[in-house]
């Protein structure tokens, strides 16, 4: 299969690693939108939230798990937004489901 993400977790495209446990992968987003963006993937390949199973959502719970972990790397204590776009009215792009990690700056109250 032919995915973007799944090739940055194997390491055959480089990438700026965050954080990595047994179960998630995080690194930096390589056009950010704040002036701290990360992107959090399961090392499974799930092609976006609107694929999550009970067979599945350990994944989704271990990136969760990773979150503060994450926004405590990146030094995030003043807050931070988390976006998963799913399909194409949420413009997702790459399929292989990521969470963004936005912050640095007070982000706009916008989301839509
Ligand atoms: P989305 O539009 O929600 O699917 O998000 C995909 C994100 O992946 C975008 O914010 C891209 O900037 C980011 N992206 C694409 N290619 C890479 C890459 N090689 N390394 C890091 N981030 C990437
Ligand atoms: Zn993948």
């Amino acid at each position: 299969m032919d995915c973007l993400f799944c090739a940055i977790i194997k390491g055959d495209i480089p990438s700026g690693k965050v954080y990595e446990d047994e179960y998630c992968y995080a690194f930096m987003d390589i056009n950010p939108q704040a002036p701290k963006h990360c992107l959090i993937v399961p090392k499974l390949h799930i092609a976006s939230a609107d694929e999550i199973t009970e067979e599945n959502s350990v994944y989704v719970s271990k990136i969760f798990e990773a979150v503060p972990k994450v926004a405590k790397l990146l030094d995030l204590s003043d807050g931070y937004r988390i976006i998963s776009n799913v399909g194409e009215h949420g413009c997702q792009s790459v399929k292989h489901l990521h969470f963004h990690i936005l912050g640095g700056k007070k982000l706009s109250e916008n989301m839509g």
